[in-house]
């Protein structure tokens, strides 16, 4: 298996976490708008941005980072779920062998 490299395990984190946006040095009057993780992720010592200034317009960004928020608690939900789904099989599994012991 090929080693990850340190940038790209920080670029995976990147995708794990909540995103918010920023606005750039020129502040809110600006039409940009940069996506940046809510807390910060560093590679060495600079800040790891999703999109820089002078890209993204303030409407798309906001929907791109809502996208990708909501995607974050989906997966929760489905991790969730899918953890359910195997407590319920070891469960089956214990009532299989007391069945087959006919005790059940
Ligand atoms: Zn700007």
């Amino acid at each position: 298996m090929k080693k990850k490299t340190k940038f790209n395990a920080a670029l995976e984190k990147l995708n794990q976490v909540p995103w918010k946006t920023a606005t750039c040095a020129e502040g809110k009057k600006c039409w940009c708008r940069c996506i940046l993780p809510k807390d910060k992720i560093l590679f060495d010592k600079s800040e790891v941005y999703i999109i820089h200034a002078g890209v993204l317009y303030e409407i798309q960004a906001e929907h791109i980072v809502k996208l990708h928020n909501e995607s974050l608690i989906k997966k929760g939900n489905r991790q969730i779920k899918d953890k359910q789904l195997d407590d319920s099989f070891e469960e089956y599994k214990e009532y299989e062998k007391l069945i087959r012991k006919n005790k059940v």
